[in-house]
């Protein structure tokens, strides 16, 4: 017995020392030549996750493979602060046992050294706008924005891409063929990393991989850029021609412009919950009562890879980057087993099978069939001893809208439970 004790100690100490980063990959079974591309490293430069986000959801990867992590320091870009236990990018060469980035920090690491990995990206918002000679006070060569950083000319090993110099000029000239405005040129900033006075540099993400002859590179757009589609826009067209470089074929669903990002990175996307509710962050009411959740262990799975939950006093706080978008009481239920998949409704006067968790349209009203053996709750609707409010025609004027989710009282919660237990969630959308 107190073995056991002893290996589940074990067990749980290796997992809360092994981070879990959201490692999304795109890949194609004829190659081994991966991109990888890390994000939000600082959590303060939104250009450098908002990009990576989008790469995630909006491109498709034709040949080869591209590997995104949008996320690294997913706690400092929930505070939009550089790094909440330090510069997480100032502990690549040596990090205490008890720094609260170790886990992370670790975790990066091993996948950088993977023999599959042959590029590596490391993306930031930096100051000023990068230029080798002084042009005033923010265009100067101390600056970081719009450039591309290397830490030295060449890897000391003749591995793919390890001329690193050549290659940031290459993606340079590509950049500046593509300006918005003049004053936004790109410039390859070397930082001479190996020099005895760059101790600071020599910690850095870059400089790890590069140590272990794995070629690596910082795009910096610049935070004085007046919008954080800008900055997206300029570090899309810096990936893009990284992935030209290696010959990575992609589509992607959208034009790249200025508007067209403005409106992805407004659309916060949805959440399932237990793979039971499916709720749409956009237009969403601030908080929701009584959904019905477990006590412990609960699935949140969002559309938008910069979704997180934190959860304080009781309550689930849903947040896309920095934003809090939802705040969620629980009802604690247990989950029913052996719910049904699909529920017979009648949608306007159609027959419709609905899955669960999923959103349906209505123009005039809806009725729920009788179920087998679940209860059925419309929320917003009573009518006097009424326990199942299946079999019931239920238009728009016979919901209260303070229980609508939504901000604009058009959506409506409909659940379905067995016995005591929760089943699902659809939710009703009148048009
Ligand atoms: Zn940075």
């Amino acid at each position: 017995m107190k073995f056991l004790t002893t290996l589940f100690l074990l067990v749980s100490i290796t997992l809360t020392l092994e981070a879990k980063l959201n490692l999304i990959k795109k890949e194609n079974p004829d190659s081994n030549t991966t991109l990888l591309v890390i994000g939000g490293i600082h959590g303060n430069e939104p250009g450098g996750y908002y990009a990576p986000a989008i790469l995630a959801t909006h491109y498709k990867i034709l040949s080869k493979n591209l590997w995104i992590i949008p996320n690294l320091n997913e706690a400092s870009i929930l505070k939009f602060r550089r790094g909440i236990h330090g510069d997480m990018n100032r502990k690549f060469a040596y990090i205490k046992n008890n720094d609260k980035d170790k886990a992370i920090v670790s975790e990066i690491k091993k996948i950088i050294l993977l023999p599959r990995i042959s590029l590596i990206l490391n993306l930031h918002d930096g100051h000023g706008f990068y230029r080798q000679k002084s042009e005033g006070r923010i265009y100067n060569p101390k600056a970081w924005g719009q450039s591309c950083v290397i830490d030295q000319c060449k890897i000391l090993k003749k591995t793919p891409y390890f001329n690193l110099e050549k290659i940031a000029q290459e993606v340079k000239h590509d950049i500046n063929k593509k300006l918005l405005k003049k004053h936004h040129s790109f410039n390859v900033k070397n930082t001479h990393t190996k020099k005895d006075h760059y101790k600071d540099m020599q910690e850095s993400l870059t400089y790890f991989a590069i140590k272990h002859y794995k070629p690596a590179f910082a795009i910096e757009t610049s935070k004085s850029l007046p919008s954080v589609s800008l900055k997206v826009f300029y570090q899309l067209v810096a990936i893009e021609s990284y992935m030209k470089i290696m010959g990575i074929k992609y589509t992607r669903d959208f034009k790249l412009n200025k508007n067209s990002i403005n409106k992805i990175i407004k659309d916060y996307g949805t959440l399932e919950i237990n793979h039971n509710i499916l709720l749409n962050l956009n237009d969403i009411k601030k908080s929701l009562s009584y959904i019905p959740i477990k006590l412990e262990y609960n699935s949140f799975k969002f559309s938008n890879p910069l979704g997180s939950v934190k959860k304080v006093r009781g309550s689930y706080f849903i947040y896309i980057a920095n934003h809090l978008v939802l705040k969620l009481k629980p009802q604690y239920f247990v989950m029913a087993d052996d719910c049904q998949e699909k529920y017979a409704f009648d949608i306007d006067g159609k027959k419709v099978l609905v899955p669960k968790a999923s959103e349906i349209f209505v123009s005039d009203d809806f009725k729920i069939s009788k179920t087998n053996k679940s209860r059925v709750n419309v929320i917003g609707y009573y009518k006097q001893g009424v326990k199942n409010e299946s079999e019931i025609k239920i238009s728009y004027k016979n919901l209260n809208k303070k229980y609508a989710v939504d901000k604009r009282s058009k959506i409506f919660r409909v659940e379905f439970y067995k016995n005591n237990e929760f089943c699902s969630m659809v939710m009703v959308h009148f048009k």
